[in-house]
């Protein structure tokens, strides 16, 4: 346990409490998941065998609100995991101030070894499995790595049948047809936009001098990495599970993301298609791209990819965690002293999860928004989000990291409070 992920992400937690004065009881609340659940889901195959896969679902904290938080489908999950990241997702729901507590589901299995068939099967097998311990007023599934619009429909349409009338606010990230938002899609890259482009000004970086990196071409890292090229930055280099490019001259995002969508790979794109020979490039991998000398880097793939190992050779300046976690805590050290300054998941990515709360009060107003509607008031809420993180920072000079888990525990522990502290049941009366 010394070294697992969980005990990794709760030593987060200990600076925030040396800037701040917080009741212990704040501490002791976020120590321990409120829920942990392990299910095992059967999946007839279409070849006629049984598989049965392991999933989990965790409600970390309930304390500002129903649990929420998205699933993931990848062969690393595990309980440790999940953990983890419903954790984050507590202090994230925490920061853009939703009335959310945290939570996390995943099921370990490569998604892209399964047929279409198999998935759908799998999907409401996992619903069937969690059903009671979810729902619109306790814990909202959403999307994460290696699930889609699709796969949420699956899982509510399922979780309908199981309460015998239609939920729609029982699941966010559903496609538009069946209850989801306009803008949800983008909105974990569109969120991430709007804290690089409140940020970078207040350090003098403008789009056409500053140079960016993307590790992971998923829906945030390819979204947020065509939004930046739109706005002027000049993105150098991108890379997916298999590899990456880099020219120092700069990208073309949109005929990468088109190349990619046929061909399922980002290396291939310049080889393999049409703009092959219009723009010279070197094929670099994961790790090289991280260690590129670039004004920018965007880790939006997976957790623990800067880490002792490789910090003191990061070159960029500026670290906006697109994924979960991509900065290990010991490496997130050395980058400080290095003076680089890391900009952490639970504000950079929480745009996601903040359009799936607008989905949800949109599902359960039975009123739907406008892409713009939606949009402006996701980019009020990062811009103002973002200005108090970088104020705490500057005002107490501590790292955005420990200023945005400072402003999740402030709003953390209002919520613990406001149920009875020591010094109310103490007070003589
Ligand atoms: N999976 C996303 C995240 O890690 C979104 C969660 C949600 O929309 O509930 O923030």
């Amino acid at each position: 346990m010394e070294n697992s992920l969980f005990s990794q992400a709760s030593q987060q937690l200990a600076k925030p409490f040396q800037y701040v004065s917080l009741p212990e009881e704040t501490l002791e609340m976020l120590k321990y998941p409120k829920a942990s659940l392990t299910v095992s889901i059967p999946v007839r195959m279409d070849d006629g065998s049984l598989q049965v896969f392991q999933g989990y679902r965790v409600r970390y904290s309930t304390v500002r609100g129903p649990g929420k938080g998205g699933i993931r489908f990848h062969p690393n999950v595990t309980l440790d995991e999940v953990t983890s990241l419903a954790f984050w997702m507590t202090f994230k729901c925490a920061v853009v101030d939703l009335p959310f507590g945290g939570a996390k589901g995943g099921v370990t299995l490569n998604p892209k070894e399964l047929s279409k068939f198999e998935l759908e099967r799998l999907s409401r097998g996992y619903i069937d499995a969690i059903a009671d311990f979810i729902g619109p007023d306790v814990d909202i599934p959403a999307p994460d790595v290696y699930t889609n619009p699709t796969i949420m429909g699956w899982m509510m349409d399922q979780y309908s049948t199981i309460c015998r009338h239609i939920v729609p606010g029982a699941i966010t990230g559903k496609p538009l047809a069946m209850g989801g938002s306009l803008g949800r899609t983008e909105a974990t890259a569109r969120g991430a936009f709007n804290v690089i482009s409140t940020l970078l000004p207040k350090f003098d970086r403008y789009p056409a001098y500053t140079t960016v990196a993307v590790q992971g071409f998923g829906n945030a890292g390819a979204i947020l990495a065509e939004l930046l090229f739109q706005a002027g930055y000049k993105v150098v280099a991108v890379s997916d599970s298999k590899g990456g490019i880099y020219a120092p001259q700069g990208l073309d995002i949109p005929s990468i993301r088109y190349q990619k969508e046929q061909s399922r790979r980002v290396q291939a794109v310049y080889c393999d298609g049409s703009v092959c020979s219009i723009v010279k490039h070197q094929q670099i991998s994961n790790e090289q791209l991280l260690e590129l000398d670039v004004d920018v880097l965007i880790p939006a793939a997976l957790e623990n990819q800067i880490t002792e190992a490789n910090a003191a050779r990061i070159q960029a300046p500026f670290i906006f965690e697109v994924a979960n976690g991509p900065v290990a805590p010991a490496a997130d050290d050395i980058l400080e002293e290095r003076g680089i300054f890391v900009i952490p998941d639970i504000l950079v990515n929480a745009g996601g999860v903040t359009v799936s709360y607008f989905e949800w009060v949109q599902n359960r107003a039975g009123q739907y928004w406008s892409e713009a509607d939606v949009n402006g008031k996701l980019k009020q809420k990062m811009e103002g989000e973002t200005e108090t993180v970088y104020r705490l920072s500057k005002e107490k000079e501590i790292s955005f990291r420990t200023a945005a888990y400072v402003h999740a525990l402030n709003r953390l522990s209002e919520a613990i409070a406001a149920r009875g502290t020591r010094s109310y049941y103490l007070r003589a009366t």
